[in-house]
Formats: structure tokens, C-alpha cells, sequence
């Protein structure tokens, strides 16, 4: 892999740096890693933090951490890219919030953050012991939590959200914009617009509508033939658009290329003005009805290429969608590639109405729990397991980005 070579390259360089620059100096100890090389360089050799990489010590900078103060190096900005969004089926994000990696990891217990860190980064970054102390704490917040903005070497950034979005917009290879990160007190229950397919009982279990009764905050229409603008303004505003090819059993009245259609129409009413910084999300599923051509129609139409979903089990691809969506990391997501044959398949014992294992917006699911950067949640089963057992650490699902 060029980025593993990378790295090595970097770190037979810098260990020449180091052999030069610690030889007068007793203490503190030399570095045994080059992770210990950052505390070493700045508090020894005086070194500006921001001119060496926080998550793995290389010296090759080549951007700024979002973060926290300190620099980062390409490839660790483009773990970190890919990262950025990811989160577990625990509810909480899957990496280190410094270095995108780690295997076992603290996790906040404020209940409206997600945040994880290594080990590795709290004991470099902080100071020697401090993952097992915050181990042994039955109720830690995280450094972007906490009221202060120091703990040793780990400087949150001022204004940490803008500095997260311009590093996305400017760093990312992403067409499209990121929009900043919302802060808790200002965070409203998501609004949804649900075409077609629904998504309320998904986004009910990750905590976004609220359960029990009254018509909540989503409106999920099944025809939509006689929707104008109008309509759409007046039921709104609305923070995400849902829509999907319709569900298996389902009685089509209309051709699969027709659902397309009519939710690339309902999604231009539901959009804010141009320009607008409120963050707008929206998703269409294809659960393997569009044709080819549609297909394409709808990569022109949304403007992106779609990303495939799968559920597998075992060895075989027991259901799989094709999605386009503008929320976070759902490219990230997608697992291993899935070959054309093998959807060709599952869209044939589709038609011979075998049921699947998994419904689309089953599949779907946890693409939205990036929306917790933006709008509020509400505790479920899902958000409280971990905090009501006062766990502190989780490991890390390994997850293969080759
Ligand atoms: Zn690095
Ligand atoms: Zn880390
Ligand atoms: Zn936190």
C-alpha cells in the first residue's frame, strides 16, 4: 500500500532527526515511538506543534489538525477525511477523534457527544497514564466537552466547527459542501419529508423522532402526483428528504423511473433557498428496480454517483440497494464492492418475490446517524446502553478501507 510506505519512509527520516537533536539533553527521556517524538519536540527542542503531525509525529505537515491545535500529514488528513463521519452501530463515532485510528477507545459520556480517543493520542497528547486514569473515571467528557481548552499538549481549537468545515471543503474531493456541525444548544429535532418508502420506524430507533404518539416531525406521503410547491412550503420547513423505488410488495401503479422523477421534483421544493447555510440533507434508495438507464438518469439528476449498500450474510449478498444521498460518509460506508452479476441476481429473485432479508431502509439505517452532528436526538435503548453502564472504553470494529 503507497500510504504505509509512506509512513516508513517518514519514519526512518525523522528518527535521524531526533538521534541529532536529543543528544545533549537528558530529560525527559528519550523517545521510544514517534508518537512520543511530539511531547519530546515541543517541550525539549521547543518545536511548534503545529509543524509536526498530532496523530502520528510525522514532520512532513501538510495541513492543519481541525481540531486541535497541531499539524497532520497527508496521509493521516486522508484517514482522517475518510473517517470524519463514521459511526458504530453503538451510536458513538468509530475512531479517534485525533488520529482516525486506535483500537481501544475512551468514549464521552456527555450524552449529546459521540466522540472517541485512543489511548495512544491521550497518552501522548496528555501525558503518560492518562488513559488509565480516565478508564478508572465513571464519568469522563471528552477535550472538545470539557470547559477548558488545555489538557497537556491537546489544545482544542477556537471555533472548532468552522475550522472542521473549511478543512472538509478544502482538503476533500467531494463535489459537495460540507455544512458546519451544529453545538447542542442550538441543535432542533430533525424535520423529514418521507416519499414513497418510510423511514420512520429507522429514524425512530436512532433517537431522532421521538416515539409514542402524535404525528411527530416527519410526513411521509405515498402519492405524490398532485403535490405542487405550494404544498410542499406549507407543510415544511423541512431539514431532510427521504425518498425510495417502492417497497417490495408493494402494488406499483407507475414504472420505477417514475419515483425518481417525481422525488427529484418534491426535493426542489423541500430544498432551502440557494446559498442557504442551513443545513439540508436528503436520500433516494433504489432497491435494485431502476434499469440501467434510470440509473444513470438519476446520477445526472442528483449529481453524484450512487453508493451500494449490502447486507451480507455469510458469503452471500442478501440484499443490496443503490443509494445517493448528500449526508456524511455514506460513500465511506459502502463495503466491499458487490459485482453487477451478483445485484443482476438479487434483482431477478426480487422479481420471482423472494422475500429479503433485510428491508432497504433497514439497510439504510445507520447512514443517518451522522445527522447527530446537527440535529437533536432523543435517549433510546441505542444511546443509553453504553452511558447506563458507565463503560468507558469500546473497541474499535476494524473496518477495511482497501
Ligand atoms: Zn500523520
Ligand atoms: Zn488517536
Ligand atoms: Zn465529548
Amino acid at each position: 500500500m503507497a500510504a504505509a510506505l509512506v509512513v516508513d519512509l517518514e519514519a526512518e527520516h525523522s528518527m535521524d532527526v531526533i538521534l541529532v537533536g536529543s543528544s545533549e539533553l537528558s530529560s525527559p527521556p528519550s523517545p521510544r515511538s514517534r508518537r512520543d517524538l511530539v511531547a519530546y519536540e515541543v517541550q525539549v527542542n521547543q518545536r511548534d506543534i503545529e509543524d509536526m503531525c498530532i496523530c502520528c509525529g510525522s514532520f512532513q505537515v501538510h495541513t492543519q489538525h481541525p481540531l486541535f491545535e497541531g499539524g497532520m500529514c497527508a496521509p493521516c488528513k486522508d484517514k482522517f477525511l475518510e473517517c470524519l463521519f463514521l459511526y458504530d452501530d453503538d451510536g458513538y463515532q468509530s475512531y479517534c477523534s485525533i488520529c482516525c485510528a486506535g483500537e481501544t477507545l475512551l468514549i464521552c459520556e456527555n450524552p449529546d457527544c459521540t466522540r472517541c480517543y485512543c489511548f495512544e493520542c491521550v497518552d501522548t497528547l496528555v501525558g503518560p497514564g492518562t488513559s488509565g486514569r480516565v478508564h478508572a473515571m465513571s464519568n469522563w467528557v471528552c477535550f472538545l466537552c470539557l470547559p477548558f481548552p488545555r489538557s497537556g499538549l491537546l489544545q482544542r481549537r477556537r471555533k472548532w466547527r468552522g475550522w472542521l468545515k473549511a478543512f472538509y471543503d478544502r482538503e476533500a474531493k467531494s463535489p459537495l459542501e460540507m455544512y458546519k456541525t451544529v453545538p447542542v444548544w442550538k441543535r432542533e429535532p430533525v424535520r423529514v419529508l418521507s416519499l414513497f418508502g418510510d423511514i420512520k420506524k429507522e429514524l425512530t430507533s436512532l433517537g431522532f423522532l421521538e416515539s409514542g404518539s402524535g404525528p411527530g416531525r416527519l410526513r411521509h406521503l405515498d402519492d405524490v402526483t398532485d403535490v405542487v410547491r405550494r404544498d410542499v412550503e406549507e407543510w415544511g420547513p423541512f431539514d431532510l428528504t427521504y425518498g425510495s423505488t417502492p417497497p417490495l410488495g408493494h402494488t406499483c401503479d407507475h414504472p420505477p423511473g417514475w419515483y425518481l422523477f417525481q422525488f427529484h421534483r418534491v426535493l426542489q421544493y423541500a430544498r432551502p433557498r440557494r446559498g442557504s447555510q442551513q443545513p439540508f440533507f436528503w436520500m433516494f434508495v433504489d432497491n435494485l428496480v431502476l434499469t440501467e438507464e434510470d440509473r444513470a438518469v438519476a446520477t445526472r439528476f442528483l449529481e453524484m454517483d450512487p453508493v451500494t449498500i449490502q447486507h451480507v450474510r455469510g458469503r452471500t449478498t442478501q440484499n443490496a440497494v443503490h443509494v445517493w444521498s448528500n449526508i456524511p460518509a455514506v460513500r465511506s460506508r459502502h463495503s466491499a464492492l458487490v459485482s453487477q452479476e451478483e445485484l443482476a441476481l438479487l434483482a431477478q429473485d426480487r422479481q420471482r418475490a423472494k422475500p429479503p432479508a433485510q428491508e432497504p431502509a433497514a439497510l439504510v439505517k445507520n447512514c443517518f446517524l451522522p445527522l447527530r452532528e446537527y440535529f437533536k436526538y432523543f435517549s433510546t435503548e441505542l444511546t443509553s446502553s453504553l452511558q447506563m453502564s458507565h463503560y468507558t472504553v469500546k473497541t474499535a470494529t476494524k473496518k477495511d478501507f482497501s
